[in-house]
């Protein structure tokens, strides 16, 4: 069986359709399948139609969290309560297409253990992130201690070994296609052209962006860190240079004093740029110590009985829901 995971954050517009997508897609791919949607806290109608769509398609089970989470702690959810063998991981807003869904299948049935779909194009409305995305993989290619395939986002199918050593970790600041690689087993690539979301705006904020990209960079790579080394060499060669001028200058109190004045603001601005990269370590480390879950789920909505074609019927517990309080820890 394979499970497909979609976060849904307040896409009441798409939702039918993209479920409608989904299943043909799967239907053609000759599978048992089920898709997790996880509803992270909704503020529209998302989980009145999602239930509504289960309803009537017992492929669907629906996971409630407790609150929004974001992005990561919704997929990260999915991935803990998916059962199948091998694990999709996509958007519910059509910019990862559903008809790559059979070829990711492919991939897999021909032994790749994780497939990632990189992207070969990308169709972004919003013209600043289309500049800033490549710079992102760019910037991150060059610090990583561990090569990540660039150009590639949650969007992949994981092996049932992949999914379970991905859920093993224990790590909050989470960056998927990071862990993805790191995890290993067999790695293959299927080529895709990103599309544009197919209605409504992006949900992640700006500054949520921020903290990803920061996610990804500091929790696979120590570059940023050993920067401030490099800051102080150059700190320090910038005021013996100066001491230099200033013992064979002839006098000129005025410019001795801006001199002064410019080597404090910059070795201060050093200091508090090292200052900012310890910061960035140190809150994450705290996160892990502190060790909260990534997000936390209400209730699993499962179908009473579920029709797996190569399985039969799967029994399911008599009450259709499972109360699954406080679980999922990343
Ligand atoms: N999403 C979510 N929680 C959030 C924000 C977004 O589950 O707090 C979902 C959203 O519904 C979509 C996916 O995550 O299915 C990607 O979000 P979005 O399209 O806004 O991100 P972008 O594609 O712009 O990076
Ligand atoms: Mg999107």
């Amino acid at each position: 069986m394979i499970s497909v995971v979609v976060p849904i954050y307040n896409e009441e517009e798409l939702i039918v359709r993209f479920h409608e997508a989904v299943a043909m897609a799967l239907e053609s791919a000759h599978t048992g399948w089920e898709v997790v949607y996880v509803n992270d806290g909704s503020t529209d109608f998302s989980l009145e139609l999602l239930r509504g769509l289960q309803a009537m398609d017992s492929h669907i089970v629906v996971v409630e969290l407790s609150r929004n989470w974001g992005h990561m702690g919704a997929i990260s959810a999915g991935i803990q309560t998916a059962r199948g063998n091998a694990v999709i991981l996509m958007d519910g807003d059509f910019q990862d297409p559903p008809e790559v869904l059979p070829k990711l299948i492919d991939a897999w049935r021909d032994g790749a253990e994780v497939v990632v779909a990189v992207r070969k194009s990308r169709q972004e409305r919003r013209k600043i992130l289309a500049k800033l995305f490549p710079l992102f993989y760019r910037v991150l290619g060059a610090l990583s201690d561990y090569p990540i395939p660039l150009n590639a986002g949650v969007f992949s199918l994981m092996d049932r070994k992949a999914v379970d050593s991905v859920n093993a970790m224990g790590e909050k600041n989470r960056y998927l296609p990071g862990l993805r690689a790191w995890v290993g087993y067999r790695n293959t690539v299927v080529f895709y052209d990103r599309q544009d979301r197919a209605a409504g705006d992006g949900k992640l904020s700006f500054l949520s962006r921020i903290k990803y990209a920061m996610d990804a960079i500091t929790s696979f790579s120590y570059k940023p860190l050993r920067l401030s080394f490099a800051l102080f060499f150059l700190a320090s060669f910038m005021a013996a240079v100066l001491a230099f001028c200033m013992l064979f200058s002839k006098s000129a109190v005025a410019t001795a004093g801006f001199g002064v004045t410019a080597a404090v603001f910059f070795v201060g601005g050093l200091l508090l740029l090292c200052l900012g990269v310890l910061g960035e370590y140190l809150g994450r480390v705290y996160d892990e110590v502190r060790s909260r879950p990534l997000s936390i789920i209400d209730t699993v909505h499962r179908s009473p009985a579920k029709i797996a074609p190569q399985f039969g019927v799967i029994p399911m517990q008599a009450s259709s829901d499972q109360n699954q309080e406080g679980i999922e820890a990343a």
